[in-house]
């Protein structure tokens, strides 16, 4: 879905779109080296799983792990950069207008994690959102990268314990990522409803390209 651009001050800006990613669902999108991207937690306390895949070989995707490696961090912080499985500059952080949570430990939520919490039948997933966006884009087969989990709270405890606390964005909060190389973006509105994290349920995000040309949006 794509709905005209109405949040932007800029007249230039105006013509530009922006992908609404409704709750439970994801969308992809491609983003030229240099040009950045807000995403918004429209209606607050939403994770938003982020997926980078470099458009020229998509073996090579934003990875968690090694950019952790690099920051010597468990989280990121504005001006750092994400690396990918390669260890190059994928996105930089650019911009935090959140609260400042954003995970880089979890993995994306799957069949197999809500069958574990107790699930019967098909429940929405991150990694579900992830492949079909991908195939609908003409990669039927992917790695599952470890995503960038944006707003999503995890904090740990002295003993290393995980805290499940509930995004604390509130409506409109936002982060901006702009692109070190052609990348091709996957971002799922997580439909986590078995655990606090997304607030009181699952809700939709938006992709807001800044500074943009040639964007496409698929889904
Ligand atoms: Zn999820």
């Amino acid at each position: 879905m794509i709905e005209p651009n109405e949040k932007t001050e800029e007249p230039a800006e105006r013509l530009r779109r922006r992908v609404v990613v409704p709750a439970r669902e994801g969308r992809a999108i491609r983003v030229t080296a240099g040009e950045a991207i807000r995403i918004i937690d429209l209606e607050g306390s939403q994770v938003g799983d982020l997926f980078a895949f470099v458009a020229a070989d998509i073996t090579e995707y934003a990875s968690a792990e090694h950019t952790r490696v690099a920051l010597s961090r468990l989280f990121p912080r504005v001006g750092e950069a994400f690396l990918t499985n390669r260890r190059r500059p994928v996105l930089r952080f650019e911009r935090d207008d959140s609260p400042g949570h954003h995970d880089m430990l979890c993995a994306a939520c799957d069949p197999t994690r809500y069958a574990a919490l107790g699930v019967e039948g098909w429940h929405a997933s991150c990694e579900e959102n992830l492949r079909r966006a991908m195939a609908e884009l003409g990669h039927a087969q992917i790695e599952v990268p470890q995503p960038i989990n944006l707003f999503m709270h995890i904090p740990v405890a002295a003993d290393g314990t995980l805290g499940w606390e509930p995004a604390a964005s509130a409506p409109g909060d936002s982060v901006t990522l702009r692109a070190e190389l052609d990348v091709v973006l996957v971002l799922s509105a997580c439909p986590q409803d078995l655990n606090p994290i997304n607030g009181s349920g699952p809700t939709s995000l938006a992709i807001e390209p800044l500074g943009a040309r040639n964007l496409i949006a698929a889904g």
